[in-house]
């Protein structure tokens, strides 16, 4: 009986109070989050001290900062000791939230740390929506300076494959649009390329961005990095991304980690540029987050260069992304290593 995780049987979770109380209740949990169920100040001290214990479907466990305050980094611990992360950035107009859509992930990608851990089980849409309303909860005593007090981005690129937890994925994605007010066009799924859940996703009444992560455009490197590759080719991805365009009228972005001596050379950023002009994609280029379990490294900065002069001289609209975090371990998956090993 968790109460953030479940707005819509809060009428039942409080058989006794009125409606209002309810109503106050969902006001509380969605639209102005309160970190304790204590700051409720119009609810009785009672009905506070019944739902306290049970407000969120975790507690946080770590916190890092990094990038002068600008990032803050979660690791939450979920009731069964699961271990999830969350990643909250602020700019100057917009407030990112990274979140986790699964404990662990499925889909082995080799230079990944969550990948290295392999699969727990999925988080439930309660424990997805709880991350931004947490957040949120947290913006409302702590903005970041300088950035919008309240979450203006989500992000499905923290913890796990979000269309792999398809389900869960899709009703903690009507939850934001639908109780939480958030616009579809503020919330991007990113996918390694999961051809039946992006085939779903085009169905949906929603327009949110779909990123799509190719890390490399020869199909047998592309296996080597991003092993679902096997299952599902990078030709069939690149022919749903541009289906799911086709369908919403919204640019798909790919996105490229860019690992030295992987798929960094010329021959992959002409590759990429093709496939990104043929879908009208935009390309997201970000140098690697090492991680502790694996060998793979970024590319030098006058590479990374190389890289994206290349790109844009064949075409490609391309933005070099910010490796937010290097003075914490930012890396997705990279907290949770941590604590298992301290
Ligand atoms: S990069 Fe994403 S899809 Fe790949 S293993 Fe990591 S969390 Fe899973």
């Amino acid at each position: 009986m968790l109460y953030i995780a479940e707005p819509e049987n809060l009428g039942d979770l409080l058989p006794e109070e009125p409606s209002y109380r309810t109503d106050q209740l969902k006001n509380w949990l969605y639209k102005h989050p309160v970190l304790s169920a204590d700051e409720m100040t119009n609810l009785p001290t009672a009905l506070r001290d019944t739902i306290g214990p049970q407000l969120w479907p975790f507690e946080l466990a770590q916190e890092q900062v990094g990038d002068g305050g600008s990032t803050r980094k979660w690791l939450f611990l979920c009731t069964d000791g699961a271990q999830i992360e969350t990643v909250l950035m602020g700019y100057a107009n917009r407030t990112t939230l990274c979140i986790s859509s699964q404990v662990g992930c499925a889909m082995g990608c080799t230079f990944c740390a969550t990948g290295q851990f392999g699969f727990d089980r999925h988080l439930s849409a309660g424990e997805i929506v709880a991350q931004v309303a947490y957040a949120n909860a947290y913006l409302a005593s702590t903005p970041i300076p300088r950035s919008p007090a309240r979450v203006t981005n989500v992000v499905f690129m923290g913890m796990g494959e979000p269309l792999a937890n398809y389900k869960h994925t899709r009703e903690s994605i009507r939850r934001m649009i639908e109780t939480m007010g958030m616009s579809a066009r503020s919330i991007t799924v990113s996918t390694v390329g999961f051809v039946p859940g992006m085939r779903k996703l085009i169905e949906e009444p929603w327009q949110v961005n779909l990123a799509v992560s190719l890390h490399s455009t020869i199909p047998s490197e592309r296996t080597k990095l991003v092993p679902i590759n096997d299952r599902y080719p990078i030709d069939q991805v690149v022919a749903t991304a541009k289906d799911y365009f086709e369908a919403k009228g919204r640019r798909v972005s790919l996105e490229w980690t860019l690992i030295a001596g992987e798929n960094d050379s010329d021959e992959e950023a002409v590759g990429l540029a093709a496939i990104a002009r043929g879908i009208h994609a935009h390309v997201n280029v970000i140098a690697l987050n090492p991680t502790p379990l694996s060998t793979d490294r970024p590319p030098d900065r006058d590479h990374v260069r190389r890289f994206i002069a290349t790109l844009t001289r064949e075409g490609a609209n391309v933005t070099l992304r910010d490796t937010r975090g290097q003075d914490i371990d930012a890396a997705c998956g990279q907290l949770r290593l941590r604590a298992a090993s301290s």
